[in-house]
């Protein structure tokens, strides 16, 4: 089987409608909290498998010899992540799966939010299973999701300084992970995934001005001014910290991937941004 765990998340969900293109249904696992969240993936004839990165025995028995596992990592900052992860490295260890992939993020991502996946990648590498690190970049929607209140201000708020990214959709980044799941030759080795264009927040302002009407300028503040302002709009004081500290990485350049290696695993150019925008400005 080809067994997703994350399945009914923003990725996961991309993943298995991507899966379902090219192997058969019934050899699919999606692995959900919630039966419920599942259930329109169970309805594609996908297996359910109800488990929980907080409880082990969960994924005693989920896993067996020879499957090909996608990791996505969970989005519980406050439940120690690394431990969540080092559940499922576990399971997948004693079942002997064929290949174990994990969504990371870029080698040259310093910010604390890399911590987790730095962490996880080090215990799946000592596992000693077949792996595969999806080191991924940016989403597209982190931006073109959060749009409302660029709208009504007229401003992308952001400490990146002139900083480019070289974001993707998640759409592309699930292409990846499909092509790695379904294909040969996978086995230890470590993607840097990106967008084909890197852009700066200047830029990203310009494109929501064109695509508008609208005059949007790109308010560069610092990072302590960031970190206040994601505060003040009611992000949890770590959670501000630790989003303003990605902006002091984009500054610095840490999320501009140039290795070409998510567009050639897609097998196409990756999303442009204007796209995502376009997409997200429809609603
Ligand atoms: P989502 O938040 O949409 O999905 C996270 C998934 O993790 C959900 O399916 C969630 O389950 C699952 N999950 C969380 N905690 C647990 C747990 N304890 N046990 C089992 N499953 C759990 O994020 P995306 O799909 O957009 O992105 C995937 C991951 O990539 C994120 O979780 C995060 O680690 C990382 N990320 C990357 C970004 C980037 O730009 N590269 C941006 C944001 C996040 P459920 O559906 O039940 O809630």
């Amino acid at each position: 089987s080809i067994v997703v765990t994350g399945a009914t998340g923003h990725l996961g969900r991309h993943v298995i409608e991507q899966l379902l293109e090219k192997v058969p249904a019934d050899q699919v696992t999606a692995v959900v909290r919630s039966a419920e969240k599942g259930a329109d993936l169970a309805a594609k004839g996908v297996k359910i498998a109800i488990a929980d990165y907080n409880a082990p025995e969960t994924f005693g028995s989920l896993f067996a010899s020879g499957d090909k596992v996608l990791l996505i990592s969970g989005n519980e900052f406050d439940k120690g992540r690394v431990n969540q992860h080092k559940v499922v490295i576990a399971a997948a260890k004693a079942a002997d799966v064929a290949l174990l992939a994990y969504t990371s993020a870029p080698g040259s991502l310093t910010a604390a939010l890399a911590d987790d996946h730095r962490g996880t990648e080090e215990a799946l590498l000592a596992s000693g299973l077949p792996y595969a690190l999806l080191r991924n970049g940016w989403y597209h929607e982190n931006y073109t999701e959060n749009l409302a209140p660029v709208l009504q201000y007229g401003a992308v708020t952001q400490a990146a300084g002139e900083g480019r990214v070289s974001s993707a959709s998640r759409a592309d980044y699930a292409a990846a992970a499909v092509a790695v799941l379904t294909g040969e030759g996978h086995e230890n080795q470590t993607y840097e995934l990106g967008g084909d264009e890197a852009w700066s927040f200047a830029e990203y302002a310009a494109e929501l001005s064109s695509q508008t009407g609208k005059e949007i300028a790109y308010n560069a503040v610092s990072v302590e001014e960031y970190t206040g302002i994601l505060a003040g709009a009611g992000l949890p004081a770590p959670l501000a910290a630790t989003l303003a500290g990605v902006d002091a990485s984009i500054a610095k350049g840490e999320l501009v991937v140039s290795s070409g290696d998510l567009s050639r695993l897609a097998g196409r150019p990756t999303t442009p941004l204007s796209e995502a925008v376009a997409v997200a400005l429809k609603g």
